[in-house]
């Protein structure tokens, strides 16, 4: 018989090898949106799946949900293997989709009901009316979903993902589209769920999200893992800035010593010169461009984008 208490797993979700590659049609060659992930989730962790659109973040997500057929690899939720135990695997997690997509002839009320039966939550042991008084919905509980608000929706989303208790929540790009004030309240709730246990994984293409929330940040790229670090680590790897002089002079080629600032000469004759802010600051680079007297025109500093740091950290040596 399965132990109906086993032992909490050290890590909430784990990949090896995750491999999902889309068929294509017609008009679509095949495509690899997954190229071997090897994650492991710690339990009772916050963590971010951060990277750019397309990346692969929603896939995985889904393999996890049972929503896409991985084409290679294992996963496990809870400890427990995707393939060899679906139902137990899928019970520990609670996703909360991007999309909106609900039925609108349900009140908040009955689609969490119906949400619990769909788990096999027995009666005695839901908590439909707790779980909408967290999210603010109580006093909608018996509205038409389609007469709430986008706010209101989205707050219902994650209720559902919460009937069953799941140990682990997974937030699929939660703010895309969410106004400030529900975006706070959003975070309230998931860091009040952080503190009694759960494990929160969070998917985002903003750093900024995940740098204020997460512990630790896995960085997905074209499908593939190039970092998973705690937080503080990884932002020093993104501290990157760059530093456009345009000079007065012209210059044919880049003056020197500068070498140690990976310095360019841009088309239009301005330097770039690229930094992190640990280690200096734009006004000693600006005395070390006078110095050499160079005259400055014009200047601005670029904040790196980052699916330019992106592609430096696949290609950097590590
Ligand atoms: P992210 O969530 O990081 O934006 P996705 O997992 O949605 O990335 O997509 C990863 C890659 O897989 C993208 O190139 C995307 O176009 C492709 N993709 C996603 N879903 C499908 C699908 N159903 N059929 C074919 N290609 C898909």
């Amino acid at each position: 018989m399965r132990d109906p208490n086993p032992p909490a797993p050290d890590f909430a979700i784990e990949a090896r090898g995750l491999e999902k590659t889309y068929r294509g049609d017609r008009k679509n060659p095949p495509k690899q949106a997954l190229k071997g992930i090897d994650l492991a989730i710690p339990r009772g962790s916050f963590f971010g799946l951060l990277g750019p659109n397309g990346a692969g973040k929603s896939t995985f997500i889904n393999i996890l949900g049972g929503l896409v057929v991985k084409t290679g690899g294992r996963a496990s939720i809870w400890g427990v293997d995707i393939d060899a135990d679906p139902r137990n695997a899928r019970g520990a997690i609670g996703i909360v989709p991007q999309e909106l997509n609900m039925d609108p002839f349900f009140s908040p009320w009955e689609s969490l009901e119906m949400q619990a039966g769909f788990y096999g939550v027995p009666k005695a042991e839901r908590r439909s009316e707790e779980i909408l008084k967290a999210v603010g919905l109580w006093d909608k509980k018996d509205a038409y979903a389609r007469t709430l608000s986008g706010g209101m929706k989205r707050r219902l989303l994650v209720a559902k993902a919460l009937v069953h208790a799941p140990p682990v929540v997974v937030l699929d790009e939660p703010t895309a589209g969410v106004d400030v004030e529900l975006r706070r309240q959003l975070w309230e709730y998931v860091k009040t769920l952080h503190a009694q246990g759960v494990t929160i994984v969070l998917t985002t293409h903003y750093l900024e999200e995940a740098q204020e929330l997460c512990d630790t940040i896995a960085i997905i790229n074209h499908g593939e893992v190039i970092a998973c670090e705690p937080t503080p680590q990884i932002l020093r790897r993104l501290d990157k800035r760059t530093l456009v002089i345009a000079p007065q002079q012209e210059f044919a080629t880049m003056p020197k010593g500068f070498e140690d600032l990976d310095p360019h000469l841009r088309a239009d004759g301005s330097f770039a010169l690229n930094f992190r802010s640990a280690d200096h600051t734009v006004e000693s680079l600006l005395d070390r461009v006078k110095a050499a007297g160079i005259s400055i025109r014009d200047l601005k500093t670029e904040e790196p984008d980052l699916e330019d740091v992106f592609v430096s950290m696949t290609s950097a040596p590590r």
